[in-house]
């Protein structure tokens, strides 16, 4: 009897032979290194796959995920991602995709405790108190936690400009660009919050 679990076995075969039949370098060229023009920093959120929803292919996007996206100054795991994408790879663009529905920012929205978990909900929560003028005014709780998600991001990618990483990489001249998203998982669609980021 099949299981869930056999099946991603069996669709990994499928995909293989569809890659394959499109392409029959399709590996080789894979097996020859990476140079994604993209680092993507995203939710870890089943919901947002980030080649998915951008129609990109393996070897295009260097993904860092984590629980709404955030971009922490001690976080190492993202900081050697990010240092890698940066100087190794040399990804002409990082961006920073939060969504909509994001059980992250929700939970920075609430005073449940949940665990572990509360430490790193802890960094939504000071991001929250930032703009508490803004989203305390808004009485619709779904369109305040709609906007919440929107100035995480815009928090999340001002971080990221004063990483030293990247710092570094605009005064030595690399053309680095980086960007705020908001995926909407309720039609899919992606929107650039570019113009309300400042650095
Ligand atoms: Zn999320």
């Amino acid at each position: 009897m099949k299981t869930y679990y056999s099946n991603l076995i069996d669709n990994n075969r499928k995909w293989v032979s569809e890659k394959l039949n499109q392409d029959s370098d399709f590996f080789n060229k894979l097996a020859h290194g990476q140079k994604p023009p993209v680092l993507w920093i995203g939710c870890a959120d089943s919901r947002v796959p980030a080649n998915e929803i951008t129609g990109t292919q393996p070897g295009e996007m260097f993904v860092h995920r984590n629980i709404a996206n955030m971009v922490i100054h001690t976080d190492m795991n993202m900081l050697s991602v990010l240092d890698y994408a940066v100087n190794v790879l040399d990804v002409k663009h990082v961006i920073v995709c939060g969504h909509y529905g994001c059980g992250g920012v929700l939970a920075a929205m609430d005073t449940k405790e949940y665990g572990l978990i509360d430490n790193w909900i802890r960094h939504i929560k000071d991001v929250y108190r930032l703009h508490r003028h803004e989203l305390d005014s808004i009485e619709d709780m779904k369109e305040r936690a709609n906007r919440f998600v929107e100035i995480n991001v815009i928090e999340q990618v001002a971080d990221l400009s004063k990483t030293s990483i990247i710092k570094n990489a605009w005064k030595n001249g690399k053309d680095t660009q980086i960007h705020g998203w908001v995926y909407d998982i309720k039609n899919g669609l992606i929107q650039e919050l570019d113009e309300q980021i400042k650095f």
